[in-house]
């Protein structure tokens, strides 16, 4: 056994989540970057969005998707 590692830990960067500070490795694969993640992501342009204008609210996007599922099912029972 040789003790040639291929370890390439040196090449990663670590940044700070500008939304929750948490630790994240910079890497072309995660496409959130600088967040660690999309809910990051979207709170932090909530923030810079709230003074402007309202973002719609998941939620209520879920809820419009259950109507109109419900509405087809009735419009199918009518045909
Ligand atoms: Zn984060």
């Amino acid at each position: 056994m040789t003790k040639n590692s291929n370890i390439t830990n040196s090449r990663q960067s670590k940044i700070a989540c500008p939304t929750c500070q948490k630790q994240i490795i910079w890497s072309p694969e995660n496409r959130f970057r600088p967040f660690c993640s999309e809910r990051c992501k979207l709170i932090d342009l909530g923030e810079w969005a709230a003074g402007t204008y309202a973002i719609p609210q998941k939620h209520s996007e879920e809820d419009e998707v259950f109507s109109s599922m419900i509405e087809e099912t009735q419009d199918s029972s009518m045909l």
